[in-house]
């Protein structure tokens, strides 16, 4: 409680990326905290030591989505008329099960999932897909190229001498342009590269009290691993943010590498939404946070690139 006290007050005195309305250009002047979410920060800055802290209760977003994560990473159960969708499952041993203990409190039977997507190829998200997949059943994706990524991470002992992380099959495979349809709900899924090469990110439509909006997930949107990877998310970043007429953002982190999704994140609209009083607006539908959001990323994205391209300047070739 002390750390969140102390987050806010810090959070109040910083400078914000962006007052008011939307900004017509936003400047990126650096990785600043989140600003205006500093309890999903908190999340990332305790980490998954913190492990009862990470608990956090599922919560409706909407009539068909529901968070099931932990703190620290999103995880997001789509309902379907036939079933439901996970995207993402945590890490073993403890968070994928509380992912367990969150799906079956929404009133889903792990059964009745019917697939499961894997954002992308990193440990946080895809570390407790393999155990989510035998108790579900359920047939899990994700793109070519961060199955490769997994199936390279197989074996491997992971941090300070840990046990290798047990990895899921390969099993279905996500192209660009693909839909998923479950019941009466589909998803058109998008290889969106950059923060790996196989980035899943989704487009479909969620219902509050019944009307539809357009939301987009993504899977990740900052540059890694060099210049090709900022070049990668250069391109995905421009073609995501002229997908029109997105109104609901899933960030695949509360918090965001690097920057902050502007006017709060996960945490701070959930708080939003307990005291939402009827007729009040769904404080996850919030089309200027988005625009502004894809803006600073592109900005943010493209200085990283810049960076990237004079450290290899800079690199002998046989070093690089
Ligand atoms: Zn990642």
């Amino acid at each position: 409680m002390t750390t969140r006290v102390s987050l806010l007050a810090a959070a109040s005195m910083a400078a914000f990326l962006i007052t008011g309305p939307l900004a017509a250009q936003p400047q990126y002047n650096g990785f600043p905290k989140s600003p205006t979410s500093p309890i999903s920060q908190a999340y990332r800055e305790r980490g998954k030591e913190a492990v009862e802290f990470q608990k956090v209760a599922p919560f409706k977003m909407f009539d068909n989505v529901w968070y099931v994560g932990p703190g620290y990473v999103a995880c997001y159960l789509i309902k379907t008329s036939a079933g439901a969708i996970l995207i993402d499952a945590s890490e073993e041993p403890a968070m994928v099960q509380h992912v367990i203990d969150s799906i079956q409190k929404t009133g889903t039977n792990l059964r009745d999932i019917k697939a499961i997507l894997i954002s992308h190829g990193h440990a946080d998200h895809f570390g407790g897909i393999a155990r989510m997949a035998e108790v579900t059943g359920a047939p899990v994706y994700a793109a070519e190229e961060d199955w490769k990524l997994i199936e390279a991470i197989a074996g491997r002992p992971g941090r300070n001498g840990a046990p290798p992380i047990r990895t899921p099959k390969r099993d279905r495979i996500i192209k660009d342009g693909d839909t998923l349809t479950v019941g009466d709900t589909t998803l058109k899924l998008y290889v969106t590269p950059g923060h790996t090469s196989g980035v899943m990110s989704a487009e479909f439509t969620v219902f509050d009290n019944g009307k539809p909006h357009k939301a987009f997930y993504s899977g990740g949107l900052g540059g890694r691993d060099g210049v090709r990877g900022f070049e990668q998310a250069v391109v995905s970043a421009e073609r995501v943010s002229k997908i029109p007429g997105i109104e609901v953002y899933f960030a695949n982190h509360g918090w965001n590498p690097g920057t902050d999704y502007p006017n709060g994140s996960i945490f701070e609209r959930a708080e939003k939404l307990k005291t939402r009083k009827a007729g009040d607006p769904n404080p996850f539908v919030d089309p200027a946070s988005w625009q502004q959001n894809i803006t600073i990323a592109k900005a943010r994205i493209a200085s990283g690139l810049e960076e990237e391209r004079k450290k290899a300047a800079a690199t002998p070739a046989a070093a690089r």
